[in-house]
């Protein structure tokens, strides 16, 4: 099969109105042409921001060999649809670039990524095919806020709470649900925010260099069955990490873990105790 022909299979494939029940939301009427021609043409609305974040993912360092190609494909769009959700945006369209060794393994990727574009409604407006031995890939997701309402790290002021969605530390394969929904209701709440990739340790850490302030934190809401140890420095819980101002209530589904507070701009204490940042660094030696 040549890359046309695939490419044209893709394309029948993101156009079709349902797959596997699911139904597909109406494509955003701001994307003026898809996938077929040189580029995609969006046109944004007036008193929008567009978010834009791009995600790899590796055979070998985000995903096995053995891991489902559908999975890896939905894996793909939960990364960056989860920085989407930490800004408070919606998802508008998805750039996806591939190299894969087979047409039936681009496929299935395909089929798992558009379960989950058609469920957020993020419209999948084109990219680019390689053959390889390996599997790399690239996506990109547009997404939209109002204007200057985005959610950012760099607002945290002492006294703020301290605050994440879900429970952290759960196991590497779980399926993600990215938090767009949270996220966007925090748009005018939260002073700052961002999803939890890294691990809270080295996220929070993070939050508070960006922000200049020092955070306290003193529990962590666990998945079942882990150690404060994993859910403190694991990686990949793509949960919602973010700041409240102290008369505002918790939203459901999220749990207040401490305070912001004054201090060396980074500085993380848990339970009393420096905590070291030590998420998930792809360079740390
Ligand atoms: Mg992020």
């Amino acid at each position: 099969m040549t890359e046309l022909q695939i490419v044209e299979k893709i394309r029948i494939l993101a156009s079709r109105p349902e797959t596997g029940g699911e139904k597909r939301p109406p494509a955003p009427p701001t994307l003026e042409l898809g996938i077929g021609d040189d580029c995609a043409i969006f046109r944004p609305r007036p008193n929008q921001d567009l978010l834009f974040t791009s995600d790899q993912m590796l055979e070998g360092v985000h995903f096995k060999k053995f891991h489902p190609a559908a999975s890896v494909g939905e894996r793909a769009l939960a990364r960056s649809l989860s920085d989407i959700a930490a800004m408070g945006g919606e998802p508008r369209f998805c750039l996806v670039s591939l190299s894969a060794p087979s047409e039936d393994w681009i496929i299935d990727f395909y089929r798992g990524l558009l379960r989950l574009a058609r469920r957020t409604g993020t419209t999948l407006a084109g990219g680019d095919l390689a053959h390889s031995k390996r599997v790399y890939c690239d996506v990109t997701v547009c997404g939209a806020v109002a204007k200057g309402k985005a959610l950012r790290r760099d607002g945290a002021g002492p006294g703020d709470q301290i605050c994440v969605s879900g429970r952290l530390g759960k196991p590497w394969d779980r399926r993600i649900q990215p938090r767009l929904k949270l996220g966007q209701s925090l748009v005018g709440l939260a002073t700052a925010c961002m999803d939890l990739s890294d691990g809270l340790s080295l996220d929070l850490h993070r939050l508070c260099v960006a922000s200049g302030v020092a955070a306290e934190i003193d529990r962590v809401p666990l998945a079942p069955g882990v150690t404060l140890e994993r859910a403190l420095h694991g990686g990949e819980d793509y949960e919602l990490l973010f700041t409240l101002p102290p008369a505002v209530a918790a939203p459901r589904g999220t749990t207040r873990i401490g305070t912001v507070v004054d201090g060396t701009h980074g500085a993380v204490r848990c339970q009393g105790r420096p905590l070291t940042p030590r998420g998930w660094d792809h360079f740390r030696r």
